[in-house]
């Protein structure tokens, strides 16, 4: 499995690939490659490369995720490079795989392929746990606003349990602004309870899962507010996974994993967003396991969300898959039309608006698929009228609906393909985001995958949610398939031939 890396005394090297760029890579997965040292054309090349990112992302983004990355070799029209630990690599792909993609592509030239490759210690341990070049944020100032709570370390040396921190908390998530309907009526009655008592009801933990853009942060967060109005001496704390790996990576790397494990003791209501991302990550599930069996046991309320049931976690510890059911755990729906009204209703309401009860219904009917979207659209029906002057029509609303999501007049969304993609195969969207395997289904789902994956923004993740919740991987996986049939299956080049027709990109 591993091989020694001449160049690195330390710690020998193994071939972790992950085909990236390269949709047709299926067979590498397990290869190995010869590599001595770095090869000047890799280097060279990863540079150009380098140039072209630094202007697509901010200073902090490229030092911290791009800078330690290494370039190895380039050989066959393959370049490969190096990142410190597989967490990195998730990152990396998670937030820049379009960027990447489309780089590598002008630098390398469209049949290019793009390897990485993690390294690893001697016992085969990624080194994720040594924290070696992961990201320094430790010089992030400590304030509780929205916009760098990335990258804060919550904790102080000593932790007293007086001592002040950020919570997190966005005032903006109430539980008076937010719309019950059927689709959440469970999730938001659980909410409500817990928010009276936190601790002290057998829902704990409460665990909200459900697809993206359907209440999940707001639900919580309109917990944490509601205790915080009531009591404001309970110490409350948001946080999401990803923001809980890094800070627990920084304390390691600080020598501060007492001050991190201690300050989580010190919260009464610890709530963690989208625990979906703890995923492939033992340390720091281990180290949350420990952090929620103590709290747990001190009677302190854990709230917790995912984008899908615990059960379908996937990379997660059993013990903790099993405790995240110890409590109450419920689900958001997509809203139903008679919510999506009401939701509508309330928004223009609070924005000042009042808007015909046609325009409405029409936004009402034609966005589905989230909450998100919906108030989406309505904000910018809105700036289009106050902002741009436009008459208020349904006309209006219409080419609102179509753009929502797609500030440029030629980006598409997710709505569009899906309505395509369902009417070209003529199964509903319940059957592309549903567990069936049918292979006619399976196809179908692919496709849609991989047109919203090549015509708009949305990561790989935030596909999968609108999947049923289907993790990145399985999106990846998708669009690679679809990329091989395109190799050899006439049938599926003509169906993304005329799909790519009617949604306008051809
Ligand atoms: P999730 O965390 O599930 O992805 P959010 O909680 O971020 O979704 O919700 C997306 C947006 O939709 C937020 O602005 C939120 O306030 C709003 N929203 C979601 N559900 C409702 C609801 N039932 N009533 C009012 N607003 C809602
Ligand atoms: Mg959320």
């Amino acid at each position: 499995m591993a091989k020694r890396l001449p160049t690195l005394d330390l710690f020998a090297q193994a071939i972790r690939t992950k085909p990236v760029v390269a949709r047709k890579l299926a067979t590498v997965a397990k290869a190995q490659i010869e590599i001595t040292a770095p090869d000047s054309q890799a280097v060279m090349l990863w540079d150009k490369c380098l140039e072209i990112i630094k202007d697509n992302v901010a200073g902090q983004v490229f030092k911290t995720w791009f800078e330690p990355i290494t370039a190895l070799c380039w050989k066959d029209s393959q370049l490969t490079i190096q990142v410190p630990s597989q967490f990195f690599y998730e990152w990396i792909e998670e937030h820049y795989y379009a960027l990447l993609q489309k780089t590598i592509y002008q630098v390398l030239g469209s049949k290019s392929k793009l390897q990485y490759q993690v390294l690893v210690n001697k016992s085969g341990d990624t080194l994720e746990q040594r924290a070696i070049k992961l990201p320094a944020f430790r010089n992030a100032p400590a304030t509780g606003t929205q916009s760098n709570q990335q990258n804060i370390l919550p904790f102080a040396s000593t932790t007293p349990v007086h001592q002040k921190y950020p919570n997190y908390l966005n005032s903006r998530y109430t539980f008076e602004n937010f719309i019950r309907g059927e689709s959440n009526q469970l999730a938001s009655s659980g909410a409500m309870t817990v928010s009276e008592a936190p601790g002290k009801t057998r829902f704990n933990p409460l665990f909200i899962y459900g697809g993206t853009g359907l209440g999940k942060t707001h639900l919580v967060q309109a917990i944490g507010n509601h205790i915080v109005q009531n009591n404001s001496s309970t110490r409350v704390l948001y946080t999401n996974s990803e923001r809980f790996t890094i800070e627990y990576v920084n304390a390691i790397q600080n020598n501060k994993v007492n001050e991190f494990t201690n300050f989580y003791r010190t919260i009464d209501v610890l709530i963690v967003d989208d625990i979906q991302f703890f995923s492939g990550k033992e340390k720091t599930q281990d180290n949350f396991f420990h952090t929620f069996n103590a709290l747990y046991q001190a009677g302190k309320q854990l709230i917790l969300t995912s984008d899908k049931p615990p059960k379908e976690l996937t990379d997660v510890d059993d013990r903790l898959i099993s405790r995240f059911q110890w409590g109450l755990t419920v689900d958001v729906q997509l809203p139903d039309y008679e919510t999506r009204m009401a939701i509508l209703q309330r928004k223009s309401l609070d924005e000042g608006f009042e808007i015909p009860s046609d325009i409405i219904e029409f936004i009402a009917r034609h966005v589905f698929t989230s909450v998100r979207e919906l108030e989406g659209s309505l904000i910018s029906l809105i700036a289009k009228v106050s902002l741009d002057r436009r008459e208020l029509s349904l006309d209006l609303a219409k080419e609102v609906v179509r753009g929502v999501s797609a500030p440029s007049d030629k980006s598409i969304t997710i709505q569009d393909i899906i309505r395509e993609v369902t009417k070209f195969y003529n199964f509903p969207l319940e059957d592309l985001a549903g567990k069936s395997r049918k292979h006619e289904i399976v196809l179908a789902r692919q496709v849609a995958m991989y047109l919203t994956k090549r015509y708009t923004p949305l990561s790989l993740k935030n596909i999968g949610t609108y999947f049923g919740g289907r993790d990145h991987t399985t999106v990846l996986h998708s669009c690679q398939m679809i990329t091989n049939y395109l190799g050899n299956d006439k049938s599926v080049v003509a169906a993304i031939e005329s799909l790519t027709r009617i949604i306008g990109r051809d």
